[in-house]
């Protein structure tokens, strides 16, 4: 592994994937397909392209479904463990699960989404733009 490619992976250690260039975007989305898929709200949404992102290990189970906005998303997940790793979108980026990546901290959020659809108890941070 080069030192511009970050890993990441499931819970488990079946599924793991690269990143092999610095993300896109970068989101925290409050959804409730998002608040639904993860059990929370305020997913964190690290977003490449998807030429630069692939699986090395294992293959995720699939399950596709159209947003609100009518775009489809495949959102992949471990079938042993069900960690939730990412959604790849039909506008060509990859959308990683902030917290499946080896080093978590490299996520920096800079823009909020779909706030109007967090519930009460979200901690929606004030300093992030909003999209
Ligand atoms: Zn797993
Ligand atoms: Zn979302």
């Amino acid at each position: 592994m080069s030192n511009n490619t970050l890993g990441g992976g499931c819970f488990c250690g079946q599924i793991r994937y690269e990143i092999r260039a610095e993300p896109a975007l970068q989101v925290l989305c409050f959804c409730t397909d998002c608040l639904k898929t993860t059990g929370t709200s305020g997913y964190g949404g690290y977003m490449v392209q998807e030429s630069h992102f692939a699986v090395v290990r294992g293959e995720p189970r699939v399950h596709s479904r159209q947003s609100k906005e009518g775009r489809t998303v495949r959102r992949n997940f471990c079938p042993e463990c069900g960690s939730n790793l990412f959604g790849v979108t039909d506008f060509g980026l990859v959308s990683v699960a902030a917290g499946t990546l080896d080093d978590p901290e490299r996520f920096q959020p800079s823009k909020k989404v779909f706030v109007d659809d967090a519930p009460h108890w979200a901690r929606v941070p004030d300093e992030l733009e909003a999209m």
